[in-house]
C-alpha cells in the first residue's frame, strides 16, 4: 500500500501567518522561527497580538477562509487521492486549517491544535508531539506502507529523508544547496511525476 505525505502551507495554501498579516495589516504576525526561535515565545506573542486586536476564532477563520489554496492544489489533491492514500503532515493548527480543508475536500489532516475560551479569544496552544512529521512517517513504515512524502521548506527536511522517498516542492535555495539529495520540483504536474516515479522505483520486482 502506497501513502502519500504532503506539507501543507507552502505546497498546497498560503504561508498561514504571512498570507493572515497581510490581510489584516499586521505586520507583527509576519515574524517566523527565523526572527524569533523560541517557538512558545513566538507563539504567545501572536496569541498576545491577535487578543490585542480583537480577532477571535472567528473572525481568524474568515480571513483564512478568504485566502483559499493554491491555485490547482484541489484538483492535484484529489488526482492523488485516486491513486493513492494521502495524509497532509503540517505544523499549522486544525483551527486554522479548517476553512481551508474544506476548500481541499477534506483530506486527512495530522497537525497541532488551539484552544481558545467561551467569547473564541484564543488562549493557548497544543502541540500534538514533538518533530510529529517525521514520526508519523516512521509509524507508517512500521504499518508496512510505502511512503513518499513532499515539503518545500526546512522544517520537512526530517520527514523528507524518512520517508522511502522524498521530494521538495518550491524549496528556497538555501534548502536545495543543503540537501541535494532530493529531487526539486516547481509544479503540480511535475510533482506528481516525482511521486509516481519514487513509487515505481519500489515496487517489488
Ligand atoms: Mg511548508
Amino acid at each position: 500500500m502506497h501513502i502519500v505525505c504532503l506539507d501543507l502551507e507552502g505546497v498546497l495554501v498560503p504561508e498561514i501567518w504571512i498570507e493572515f498579516a497581510t490581510r489584516t495589516g499586521i505586520p507583527e504576525l509576519r515574524l517566523t522561527t527565523r526572527d524569533e526561535p523560541d517557538y512558545d515565545k513566538l507563539m504567545k506573542y501572536r496569541l498576545r497580538l491577535l487578543a490585542e486586536h480583537r480577532l477571535g476564532l472567528a473572525d481568524i477563520q474568515r480571513v483564512i477562509a478568504e485566502m483559499g489554496p493554491l491555485e490547482g492544489a484541489r484538483s492535484f489533491v484529489d488526482g492523488l487521492r485516486e491513486n493513492y492514500q494521502l495524509i497532509i503532515l503540517s505544523d499549522t493548527f486544525y483551527e486554522f486549517a479548517h476553512p481551508l480543508m474544506r476548500q481541499l475536500g477534506w483530506p486527512t489532516l495530522f497537525c497541532h491544535s488551539l484552544e481558545a475560551d467561551a467569547s473564541g479569544r484564543l488562549v493557548n496552544y497544543r502541540l500534538r508531539m514533538p518533530d510529529q512529521k517525521r514520526e508519523a512517517v516512521r509509524r507508517l513504515k512500521d504499518l508496512r506502507f510505502t511512503v513518499v512524502a513532499a515539503g518545500d521548506s526546512y522544517n520537512d527536511t526530517a520527514m523528507l529523508g524518512e520517508a522511502h522517498a522524498g521530494i521538495l516542492f518550491h524549496p528556497p535555495e538555501n534548502v536545495i544547496r543543503e540537501f541535494p539529495q532530493f529531487p526539486v520540483t516547481r509544479s503540480y504536474s511535475e510533482l506528481r511525476s516525482e511521486i509516481d516515479k519514487a513509487f515505481v522505483a519500489r515496487a517489488p520486482a
